[in-house]
């Protein structure tokens, strides 16, 4: 068995245990329905040909639907050279708890295609997405799965595909596609919402276990998630004395200047050298005197072999499955406070929801309307889990999310037999 089949099998189990051990009727989870979630719905492999510099290539892809009781699929598409069906079917069992999680009313799916975008020019990047959607064409739509973009694809190839998918149709139907550029209905915030929804998460944590507003914060990568967190943070007046991207980081006890870290990054396309700040590794980052770890990078980031290394109070994760089971097991057991990547990153796949909402109704939401419509869902997700299982019987909050999320599919499933 793979290890990403393996994290499921082990995660479901331990779910179902914790949740049995509470005696509640309401949350026992028997073994003959969790059976459903050890393996997905539907699967596509698609492999097709496309014209590119080097001739004609063969181009493998997939689309997982992992579960639909609670609505039509919906996920991301990667474009990456390790990507394969595992790695895409475990991806896709994260978002259908993900959507569970924060009451959307869709499933989980993931796709992806295995190339290394780096080696294709715009033209082949664009014959390659509309060849891809040509040949997953009738697995999706606006009512069955809805994809989005993920690792290396962005509102430009989602605004291909829509395109694609849309020529190919009788009626067209711009929310098939979310993430699509702003001239093709997406919608305002869809870049950032991922960090702002982890910021209210965390403003909700620091609220509720006294933690000072000015703590300390590492942040381990400087991307789209890692970076518009810290510009947030920093707004906020927390200090982010450690920063990290791929080519290592920087420390500052007294805290970084990040409206200038962001400039610099511009120029240089890194951190590394900024105002001859200390520079330290990206594993010393994960180990420092921190008050707040905020994993924004890589999964399996903190493992069984640095887990009793870390020093924060609070980890927020970020980037998906960067806590492998081990490790959670060991953090847990250090009272550390984790908050977890199906809740911590979810504001994307919210206003993703939102886009859908709009191009389904043909309205167009304000930036305004749409975070505090964001912060709402983020608020009530949080608070679920923190009065009705955190507080009420001292679980941690991720088993909270996957026995919530993982209910609340179990009983859509039933409903609809
Ligand atoms: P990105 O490509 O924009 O940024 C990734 C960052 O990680 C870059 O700064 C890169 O330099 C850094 N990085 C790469 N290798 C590293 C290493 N070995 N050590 C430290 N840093 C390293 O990606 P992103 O969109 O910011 O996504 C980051 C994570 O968040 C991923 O796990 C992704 O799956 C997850 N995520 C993203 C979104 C979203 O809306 N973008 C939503 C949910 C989850």
């Amino acid at each position: 068995m793979g290890k990403y089949k393996q994290e499921i099998i082990s995660r479901l189990e331990k779910t179902k245990e914790k949740a049995n051990a509470l005696n509640e009727k309401e949350l026992r989870i028997e073994e003959k329905d969790i059976k459903l979630l050890r393996e997905p719905k539907r699967i596509l492999l698609v492999n097709f040909p496309v014209k590119t510099l080097k001739g004609i290539e063969i181009i493998n892809g997939y689309r997982v639907q992992y579960n639909d009781a609670l609505g039509p699929t919906k996920g991301g598409i990667r474009f990456h050279p390790e990507v394969d069906l595992e790695e895409v079917t475990a991806l896709g069992f994260w978002m259908a708890l993900k959507c569970s999680l924060l009451g959307l009313p869709y499933g989980g799916a993931k796709g992806g295609i295995t190339i290394n975008p780096k080696e294709y020019n715009e033209e082949e990047l664009e014959e390659i997405s509309r060849a891809y959607v040509r040949q997953i064409k009738d697995f999706i739509g606006p009512m069955k799965d809805v994809p989005a973009p993920d690792v290396y694809t962005n509102p430009t190839i989602m605004g291909w595909m829509s395109d694609e998918f849309n020529k190919l149709n009788e009626k067209p139907a711009l929310a098939t596609f979310t993430g699509k550029p702003l001239p093709m209905e997406e919608i305002e915030g869809r870049s950032y919402s991922t960090s702002k929804g982890g910021e209210f998460i965390l403003k909700k944590a620091v609220e509720k276990y006294d933690i000072p507003k000015n703590s300390r914060v590492a942040i381990q990568g400087f991307g789209n998630v890692g970076g518009h967190l810290a510009e947030f943070l920093y707004k906020e007046g927390f200090k982010i004395i450690a920063i990290s991207d791929s080519k290592g980081g920087i420390y500052s006890e007294k805290g970084i200047n990040i409206p200038k870290l962001i400039e610099y990054k511009k120029e240089s396309g890194n951190v590394c050298g900024f105002e001859d700040l200390k520079e330290i590794s990206n594993e010393d980052l994960l180990e420092i005197e921190t008050d707040i770890l905020i994993p924004a990078a890589l999964s399996n980031a903190i493992t069984k072999e640095n887990a009793n290394k870390i020093k924060a109070k609070i980890i927020l994760e970020l980037a998906n499955g960067p806590i492998t089971s081990e490790a959670d097991e060991i953090l847990n057991k250090k009272q550390i406070l984790v908050l977890p990547d199906i809740l911590s990153n979810a504001g994307g796949v919210v206003v993703s929801y939102f886009e859908w909402c709009q191009n389904l109704a043909d309205e167009k939401w304000t930036e305004k309307e749409v975070l505090e419509k964001l912060e709402k869902k983020m608020n009530d997700a949080f608070d679920t889990l923190y009065n009705e299982y955190v507080s009420k019987f001292g679980l941690d909050f991720r088993t909270s999310a996957y026995i919530h999320s993982i209910i609340r599919i179990l009983n859509a499933e039933k409903e609809r037999i």
